[in-house]
């Protein structure tokens, strides 16, 4: 898709402390509704740096939305509906490592998943019965998203951690120390609740996704610093927010045209149910996702042959060369 056109290609996903963005002209208020219900809130449609968007607070207008409460799959799905190839999303998370300090950002690359209430699929259940997908996650960031961000990161001098793994934990409350000492011998870098789901769903969309990762505290692992506070990650995030932002923007303007990574085909080897068998119903639901691969509509019954009057030729089962002998 073109840059400049009208079509919807860049969703921002704003978190804690990221309730609207600024610099948007031409804005226009859209509320959507999909098949999985209604999103988080309004969609905030407008222009920034020459690209159609979409910003969506994860939280709700006036952070009302609690973690396991987020209709992931509406969020994405409005998104995808817009016809949005790429998903920015900004979350606050905690640094599980000394080195990430709070106020630098990371541009994680891996997820680990800790949730147990959320819905991570497009496909099943009861608003897309019939219908099996598995697409991969092995590489579960989009990486020339992924780049991008961390490129437009250095140019706001703020210092960046490049790849890390996300735990999600399932929330709302903080990490006991226990919990919080595990996840440190498991290996991730930061901890947060919401980008998981986003993750999952956004591959199966084929929609890039790549999160800034906003470290507001230590969680409660850390000896000398105080156990994390709503109070101390709104402090940090308040100073950073502006930041983000500016990330945001700088990122815009560098977003190819064109996407040559694999999340823009995810779903084509991942259909495991053969067209036939998908039902009609969530065939057109899941149109937005599976039109390219699947129609929606019945096919159109079969005409019945005529015989032809011409005389046919009869195929000759015996090569010519044969034959004659
Ligand atoms: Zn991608």
């Amino acid at each position: 898709m073109k840059k400049g056109s009208m079509h919807t290609t860049v969703g921002i996903i704003g978190g804690s402390g990221l309730y609207e963005i600024d610099g948007l002209s031409n804005i226009r208020e859209y509320h959507p509704t999909t098949p999985y219900g209604r999103p988080s809130g309004p969609l905030v449609l407008g222009t920034l740096e020459g690209m159609q968007v979409a910003f969506l607070s994860r939280h709700g207008q006036g952070h009302r939305i609690a973690p396991s409460d987020i209709n992931y799959r509406a969020n994405i799905f409005a998104l995808k509906q817009l016809g949005v190839e790429w998903i920015l999303s900004v979350s606050a998370v905690g640094s599980m490592r000394e080195d990430i300090q709070p106020g630098q950002i990371v541009i994680p690359d891996q997820f680990f998943d800790q949730t147990r209430h959320r819905i991570n699929t497009f496909f099943g259940g009861p608003v897309a019965p019939g219908v099996v997908a598995h697409v991969g996650f092995a590489d579960p960031v989009c990486p020339d998203l992924a780049r991008l961000l961390a490129d437009a990161c250095r140019q706001q001098d703020v210092v960046v951690h490049r790849g890390g793994t996300y735990v999600c934990i399932e929330g709302p409350q903080f990490s006991s120390k226990g919990e919080s000492r595990i996840y440190r011998q498991w290996g991730v870098d930061v901890i947060g609740m919401t980008n998981v789901p986003e993750a999952k769903l956004a591959r199966e969309a084929e929609i890039c996704y790549s999160t800034i990762a906003m470290v507001t505290d230590y969680d409660c692992w850390h000896e000398t610093h105080e156990s994390v506070t709503v109070e101390a990650i709104l402090e940090t995030l308040h100073r950073n927010v502006e930041c983000a932002k500016q990330i945001i923007r700088t990122a815009l303007t560098s977003l190819p045209i064109e996407r040559n990574c694999p999340c823009e085909s995810a779903l084509k080897m991942a259909l495991v149910t053969p067209q036939h068998l998908i039902p009609l119903t969530t065939r057109r639901r899941l149109a937005p996702l599976l039109a390219r691969y699947i129609e929606s509509s019945p096919p159109r019954p079969n005409r019945v042959k005529r015989p032809s009057k011409r005389p046919q030729r009869r195929l000759a089962l015996v090569p010519k060369s044969q034959g004659r002998k």
